[in-house]
């Protein structure tokens, strides 16, 4: 079949990275807060559960640079009919990533991380709207097992 998502191809893995960039910030937020809130007399960074929650953030921040890393390779490369797949995987994958990241930094924050003007509070509102444009969540899952189908054929 001939190629078809030569625009998309190249905005979604762009939406991607743009959510990359809003959950570094938000990770970034998150980690200088743990380490000079305190509570019971210690900074609440010094809590394993608030350990646990940097690492997964970081961790899925790294997951999300390759895929969308990928993408970018692959449609560079002129591999067009590879890149379709991976684009909507790098802009599924970053877009939730960045939902997920912003949400666990707001909730770093405790009550301080609801309040307007508090930036955890801008990039979780910021990271919502991504899941829905440039096709959303649905439509890049449906887009990734055509792919697959092809690939399997
Ligand atoms: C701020 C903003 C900026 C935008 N900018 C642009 C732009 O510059 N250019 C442009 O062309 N568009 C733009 N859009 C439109 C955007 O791409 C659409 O909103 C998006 O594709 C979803 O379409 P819809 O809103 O009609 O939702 P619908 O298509 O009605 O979908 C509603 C829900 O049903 C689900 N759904 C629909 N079909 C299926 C299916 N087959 N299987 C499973 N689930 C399905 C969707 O995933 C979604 O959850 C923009 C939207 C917004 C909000």
């Amino acid at each position: 079949m001939g190629y078809r998502f030569r625009t998309l191809d190249v905005f979604r893995a762009t939406v991607g990275a743009a959510m990359l960039g809003l959950a570094e910030a938000a990770f970034a937020e998150a980690f200088g807060y743990a380490r000079k809130r305190m509570a019971f007399g210690r900074p609440i960074g010094d809590f394993q559960a608030t350990q646990f929650k940097l690492a997964n953030m970081a961790m899925e921040i790294e997951a999300a640079r390759w895929l969308i890393y990928r993408a970018a390779h692959l449609r560079d490369e002129g591999r067009l009919s590879r890149t379709v797949k991976f684009a909507s995987m790098a802009k599924l994958f970053a877009t939730e990533m960045a939902w997920r990241v912003a949400d666990e930094a707001v909730q770093i924050h405790g009550g301080s991380g609801v309040t307007k003007g508090v930036k955890v509070e801008k990039l979780l509102r910021e990271s919502r709207l991504p899941r829905i444009y440039e096709g959303t969540s649905e439509i890049q899952r449906l887009t990734i097992y055509r792919e697959l189908e092809r690939d399997f054929k």
